[in-house]
C-alpha cells in the first residue's frame, strides 16, 4: 500500500493572486508587448530561476521570432531578504548586439538584481532596444534605480512564493502566489 504524499499548499497561508488572475494578465502583457514590439526579431533574457513560469506562458503568447536566453542571477540566499549582492556570470553565454531585447524576471523587489543586470547588459551588450517585464513588482522604495516597462502587478511588500518563486528552494511549483505560513519561515 502506498503512503500519502505530504502536500505543500497546506504551508501556505492565503493566496495572493490565484491561478487565473494570473493567467489572465500574463495573456494581456504578451499582447501589450507584441503590440509595442512590433513585428521582427526579439532577443529575450529570463532570470532564472524565479521567472521560469512566467516566461513560459508568457512567451507561448508572443507570435515573433524569438530568441530565448536564460541568465541565472541571484541576490536572495535562502531567507527572505536581499542579501545586498547580486551573482552573475563573469562571461554572457550570448551576444545581443544590435538586438531588440525583453529582459524578464519574476519580481522588482529592492531593484538590485534588475539595476545590476540592466546595466551589465546596455554596457556589455549593446541591444538595440532593451525593455524590461516582471510578473510582480513590490510597493516599497528601491535601494537602486530599476524600473520595468511591464508590470503584471504591484504587490505590497511582502514575501510571496509560488508560480516559480520559492522559498529555500521549495514553492516553486504551486500554480497561484501565495503568502507562507509564518511557521514555515
Ligand atoms: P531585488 O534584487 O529587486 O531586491 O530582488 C529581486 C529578486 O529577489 C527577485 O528576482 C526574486 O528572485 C527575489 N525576491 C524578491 N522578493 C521576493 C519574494 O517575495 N519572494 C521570493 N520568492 N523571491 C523574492
Ligand atoms: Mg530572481
Amino acid at each position: 500500500m502506498s503512503r500519502p504524499v505530504a502536500g505543500v499548499l497546506s504551508d501556505l497561508e492565503s493566496v495572493l493572486i490565484d491561478a487565473e488572475a494570473i493567467r489572465q494578465r500574463v495573456q494581456a502583457l504578451a499582447a501589450e508587448i507584441q503590440a509595442d514590439f512590433g513585428p521582427g526579431e526579439l532577443s529575450v533574457v529570463a532570470l532564472m530561476d524565479g521567472s521560469l513560469f512566467f516566461v513560459a506562458d508568457l512567451l507561448r503568447h508572443l507570435d515573433l521570432p524569438l530568441h530565448l536566453h536564460t541568465l541565472t542571477v541571484s541576490s536572495y540566499h535562502g531567507g527572505t531578504s536581499s542579501s545586498g549582492r547580486v551573482n552573475m556570470a563573469e562571461s554572457l553565454p550570448f551576444s545581443l548586439k544590435t538586438k531588440r531585447v525583453l529582459l524578464i524576471d519574476d519580481i522588482l523587489d529592492t531593484g538590485l538584481t534588475l539595476s545590476s543586470v540592466q546595466q551589465r547588459l546596455l554596457k556589455d551588450c549593446q541591444p538595440e532596444i532593451m525593455r524590461t517585464a516582471v510578473l510582480l513588482r513590490k510597493q516599497r522604495p528601491r535601494e537602486q534605480d530599476a524600473s520595468a516597462e511591464y508590470v503584471g502587478f504591484d504587490i505590497a511588500d511582502e514575501f510571496v512564493v509560488g508560480y516559480g518563486m520559492d522559498y529555500q528552494g521549495r514553492y516553486r511549483n504551486v500554480p497561484y502566489i501565495g503568502i507562507l505560513n509564518p511557521s514555515k519561515l
